[in-house]
């Protein structure tokens, strides 16, 4: 079966960056994931409310919430932004004269993360257009609300093959609709499924007093 609904849905590599577990029990289990999607829904219609209209100046061409997809990671998804940007070197577009670099950039409302999640979910938007447009993607970027800037990404080949790795890794587990179990971490206490995940140890303790007490009980 090749359908869509087997796919991946692009986005969610940002809760399996964050933790395996969390993103089984939403996307293998679906739990909450209601919740999820209805706040994830009002974001983006917050962002995308100017669905494919396109937008051409200094020649560069913005084509807004641009659905895409991958047959080698079996992921679809959306793009928030897509620039295409006059360049010699770049492909050619349908009822537009010269060529174009293909520019993906995605929104996000905060700042820059420690972590690396906003930029794998990019990278992965950046191996989807190559496939289905058939170019190389050197570059991308994400937008920053709370700072109002873009942050320059690389598309390095050690992020495509993370990337790739994640969406394999993901696919098994679906397929063996295994939910990978509780491994406490840092992530937990900032994590919205904490309670429906540790239910029972959250009953007697808080999720850093028992995160606190696994780490002393691994360390011996
Ligand atoms: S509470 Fe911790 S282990 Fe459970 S899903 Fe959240 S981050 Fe993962």
């Amino acid at each position: 079966m090749n359908s869509d609904d087997n796919y991946q849905q692009l986005s969610s590599i940002q809760h399996f960056a964050f933790c395996r577990r969390q993103w089984a029990l939403i996307h293998i289990e679906q739990q909450w994931a209601e919740n999820l999607r209805t706040v994830e829904g009002e974001l983006l219609h917050e962002k995308v409310h100017d669905v494919f209209a396109d937008d051409k100046r200094r020649g560069v061409i913005t084509v807004r919430a641009m659905a895409i997809s991958s047959k080698a990671l079996r992921v679809s998804g959306q793009c928030d932004v897509v620039e295409f940007i006059p360049d010699e070197d770049g492909i050619t577009l349908n009822g537009h004269k010269g060529k174009f670099k293909v520019y993906p950039v995605e929104y996000k409302h905060g700042e820059p993360k420690e972590d690396q999640v906003d930029i794998l979910q990019l990278v992965a938007q950046a191996i989807c257009l190559e496939e289905m447009l058939c170019c190389k993607i050197d570059e991308g970027a994400i937008f920053y609300e709370k700072i109002r800037r873009r942050q320059r990404v690389e598309i390095t080949d050690l992020l495509r093959k993370q990337v790739s790795d994640m969406f394999a890794e993901m696919n098994e587990l679906m397929n063996r609709h295994y939910t990978p179990r509780v491994k406490p971490s840092k992530c937990c206490n900032a994590c919205s499924l904490k309670n429906l995940c540790l239910p029972k140890l959250l009953r007697n303790k808080s999720v850093s007093a028992y995160i606190s007490q696994y780490i002393a009980d691994e360390g011996g």
